[in-house]
């Protein structure tokens, strides 16, 4: 590994063709940028998006390819990812996630309403996607170390699709982690940092160390190719439905890089004709925490906001991929809503007893926010809808448990089982 360290090659990507700058529109050849994950001329707000050569994939990549396809990873979609090869290495299964018709949730609602359970990704949320990604990166650099800052589920995904490939990870979270995702880090071997301050305070150290330390930078927002990785959502969603497209998909909003993947992936298949047209897409944010809602309505600008919401993985006050996020649901003719936590917390244990899917807050709120949305007439009854599973709600019980309550025990006598029955 330590003679690969240094050399920085450019490797040719199969279909990707430049990138281009979300904030000053420039294109870059990867040659150009080298190593560089964001645009040379914006600094760190110069977002890069991949940017492909859709009639060289049309030419190449069909769907009968994908049905001939037995490989039920994310790196079935191989023409549509920014990688070399898949890798040869066994990593984890990251994908194939299922998509369930939900029987109850929202019963009177006419059209169909799906569940996308990316819970059920290696290390419990969607996250995965975007880290495998991260993880083939650094192998094609021949880096041995990865870091990253998160509010959890992007760090513990991170370090255990690492532990699988074999490298190291540094990972910066900020306190208010829940447990669940703490102790995934430090069980996948994680070189665990956490920060005594917000999400923040805790990205700007990850920057830091990044730039002193030349670690591989799995920062969501600033890294290109991550989105690229969580696109992979929409591209199963969009294959699970045999290329019939929903109304719309439904998705909470962080930092806005996992809807930027949603709209990526439909867009992609859009271009290169497996669909014909592009899903709405419903953005959600925490009312405690909605700096992405807020520029959605007004003047698009987005201002740093309060991170007050138990909904930790959507608790992002300065979002880092805002204009993609806000393209996503301007492009779609989408919307934005925004669901307290209260409303969260009932969807949960809602979501729980009528469908079997238990989720975490931050993705309860995609789900609050289609009830909402429903509610409010702004889908339509008619209307079919996707809604993504973001995150398990394993991974944080704490808040699962106020959602619901637990009964105290009782003596073993059958009187008093008979009265807890009633
Ligand atoms: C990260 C995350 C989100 C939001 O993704 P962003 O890219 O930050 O917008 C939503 N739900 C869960 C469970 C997450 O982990
Ligand atoms: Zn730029």
């Amino acid at each position: 590994m330590e003679s690969e360290k240094s050399r920085k090659v450019h490797v040719p990507l199969q279909y990707v063709s430049h990138m281009s700058c979300t904030l000053c529109e420039s294109d870059f050849s990867l040659e150009e940028l080298g190593e560089s994950l964001t645009c040379p001329s914006c600094g760190e707000k110069g977002i890069l998006d991949i940017v492909y050569d859709y009639q060289e994939i049309k030419n190449n990549f069909t769907i009968e390819d994908l049905r001939s396809n037995t490989d039920q990873t994310i790196f079935r979609y191989l023409p549509l990812l920014p990688i070399t090869q898949k890798p040869n290495i066994e990593l984890l299964n990251v994908g194939n996630t299922p998509l369930y018709k939900a029987l109850r949730f929202e019963q009177v609602h006419e059209g169909d309403i799906y569940i996308k359970d990316d819970g059920l990704n290696p290390t419990s949320s969607m996250k995965d996607r975007a880290s495998l990604i991260a993880v083939v990166k650094a192998l094609e650099l021949g880096l041995d170390t990865i870091c990253c800052s998160s509010t959890g589920n992007a760090a513990s995904s991170l370090a255990g699709n690492s532990a699988k490939a074999g490298l190291d990870t540094v990972i910066f979270v900020p306190e208010r982690a829940p447990s669940g995702k703490l102790a995934q880090l430090v069980i996948y071997g994680a070189k665990l940092i956490i920060i005594a301050g917000d999400y923040k305070a805790t990205f700007n150290m990850s920057k830091e160390v990044i730039n002193a330390y030349g670690y591989y930078n799995r920062n969501a927002a600033i890294n290109p190719y991550l989105v690229e990785g969580k696109k992979t959502v929409a591209l199963e969603i969009a294959e699970q439905l045999d290329f019939n497209i929903p109304d719309w998909v439904s998705i909470s909003v962080g930092d806005g890089c996992s809807i930027a993947g949603v709209y990526k992936g439909f867009y992609d298949l859009l271009k290169i004709g497996f669909i014909k047209r592009l899903p709405r897409i419903l953005g959600v944010q925490a009312t405690g925490c909605k700096p992405i809602y807020d520029a959605f309505y007004n003047d698009g600008i987005v201002k740093e906001a309060e991170e007050d919401t138990l909904a930790d993985s959507i608790a992002v006050g300065i979002p880092r991929n805002p204009i993609k996020a806000l393209k996503a649901v301007k492009e779609t003719q989408g919307e934005y809503v925004h669901v307290s936590d209260d409303e969260i917390l009932d969807t949960i244990a809602y979501l729980g007893r009528c469908e079997g899917i238990y989720v975490e807050p931050a993705s309860g709120a995609a789900f609050a926010g289609v009830r909402k949305a429903i509610k409010e007439g702004v889908i339509k009854s008619e209307e079919s809808i996707v809604i993504i599973n973001t995150g398990n709600g394993l991974k944080d019980i704490k808040s699962g448990l106020k959602a619901v309550a637990l009964p105290t025990a009782i003596k073993p006598e059958i009187r008093e089982v008979e009265r807890m029955l009633l």
